[in-house]
């Protein structure tokens, strides 16, 4: 099989890159191939799949408030609420993010500052003793949540409408150097397509490989460092069947908005028409990167839960904790993995030869998938800059590694 370029990995980044270079080639032949049997079966389907334009670095913000953009214009077919997210700060850690908060309350879309006696959230125990108290509060009303699965489906749909093709259960095993003049004693200078488990070749003049998490086994044995390291990350959905017990009786607005709590990053997304609040925390030091990459060993762990997250809700939401007082009911639990690029925290998309790697995305690949596959036909073109969905100019080398132009995200869950 030869195609134009091959895509590896049907998540919504390597689907959001497929479908951008397809509308700007439609004469291209371009193949996603995948190892699962479907799509968005990755770290895309175990997300939370929110969004927020609350980032302290302009990159953050392009990628992530042109994606919205983008997301907004489909908004019923992929389920897209602007529910808000209600940010909450300790007073000590407060002056740290004031001036970006302030940034964003000045320059950004629907953000403003609330001090914490005026907060939306009613539920919320602003000093509960022992836990660092409430100093101010972030409300961006751009920001909610999305299906992933409807995303990526949305993407495959367009992507398959102008003769894209994706395979399904092929699992790339290697990339074939290519030596051209035939003589094994030669170096590779680039790669002539991939290998698949069944021993099937599939040939390209571009490789993209958009595989999160397994970047790094599929290109380490190429001799390529892609800077991109997995962690693992849980989310618990629990019982919330009284959603005032959290908000309150008045909360902002109609909806209630995506919660951080102003400790520990501990972040609540509400799923109330099914009685349930979903929560996340990232750990960061002890927590491993791990490698090789396995998802089918990606399992949540239950004592996480109620060692590093429940006694905070307890603190936190009294009334909540009150209605539960055995603990609060876990009825589902799910772990996936970030595809970390440390330290900034922000995508990576670079070449080397003829293969270009997208990942990097660091926890926030849902939201900015529309922007990232925008920038990876560019540098497939050979632009120098990337044109977002709501117009705005993208310089495609700011992600890259060797000019790499991203200033550290200061506003981090
Ligand atoms: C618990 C959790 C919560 C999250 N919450 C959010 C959030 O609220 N908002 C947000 O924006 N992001 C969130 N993320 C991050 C988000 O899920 C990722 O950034 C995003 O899914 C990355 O998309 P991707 O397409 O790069 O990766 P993936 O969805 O993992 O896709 C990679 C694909 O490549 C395939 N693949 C891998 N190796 C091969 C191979 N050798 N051959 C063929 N196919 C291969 C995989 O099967 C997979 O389908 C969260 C992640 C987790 C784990």
């Amino acid at each position: 099989m030869h195609a134009d370029i091959i895509i590896l990995g049907a998540g919504v980044v390597g689907l959001a890159t497929a479908w951008h270079l397809k509308r700007q080639e439609p004469a291209s032949r371009i193949v996603v191939l995948e190892q699962a049997v479907a799509a968005c079966r990755g770290n895309s389907g175990r997300s939370a799949a929110l969004f927020r334009n609350l980032f302290s670095s302009a990159t953050s913000r392009d990628l992530a408030e042109s994606s919205i953009f983008h997301y907004q214009q489909l908004a019923g077919a992929i389920a897209f609420k602007a529910t808000g997210y209600l940010w909450h700060f300790s007073a000590e850690a407060w002056p740290q993010v004031q001036a970006a908060a302030e940034m964003l309350a000045r320059e950004g879309e629907a953000v403003e500052i609330l001090q914490a006696e005026s907060s939306a959230c009613g539920g919320l125990q602003p000093s509960p003793e022992g836990w660092p108290a409430l100093g101010a509060s972030l409300f961006g009303r751009s920001c909610g949540s999305l299906s992933a699965p409807a995303l990526a489906a949305w993407y495959e749909k367009q992507f398959l409408a102008l003769g894209g093709e994706v395979v399904y259960d092929c699992a790339v095993q290697e990339l074939l150097p290519d030596r051209p003049s035939g003589r094994t004693a030669d170096l590779p200078q680039q790669f002539s397509g991939v290998r698949d488990s069944k021993g099937q070749v599939w040939r390209a003049g571009q490789i993209i490989a958009c595989t999160g998490c397994w970047l790094q086994d599929l290109l380490g044995p190429a001799g390529i460092a892609s800077t991109v390291y997995s962690k693992k990350r849980q989310l618990f959905a629990i019982s919330a069947d009284q959603p005032e017990a959290i908000y309150g009786n008045s909360p902002e607005g109609s909806a209630y908005p995506v919660l951080i709590l102003p400790y520990g990053g501990i972040y609540l997304k509400p799923v109330l028409a099914r009685g349930l609040v979903v929560v996340g925390r990232a750990d960061n030091l002890g927590r491993a990167f791990e490698q090789p990459y396995s998802l089918a060993a990606a399992q949540p762990e239950p004592e996480y839960f109620r060692v590093h997250i429940e006694p905070a809700l307890q603190a936190y939401f009294p009334r909540w904790a009150a209605a539960h007082p055995d603990g609060f009911v876990v009825k589902q639990a799910w772990a996936g993995h970030y595809d970390y690029h440390w330290p900034d925290n922000n995508p990576v998309i670079e070449q080397q030869a003829n293969l270009i790697w997208v990942g990097g995305s660091s926890g926030s690949g849902i939201m900015k998938a529309d922007a990232l596959g925008r920038v990876a036909a560019a540098r497939v073109f050979g632009q120098e800059q990337a044109e977002l969905a709501d117009g705005r100019l993208f310089r495609v080398a700011d992600l890259s590694l060797r000019q790499r132009a991203v200033a550290a995200e200061g506003l981090i869950i």
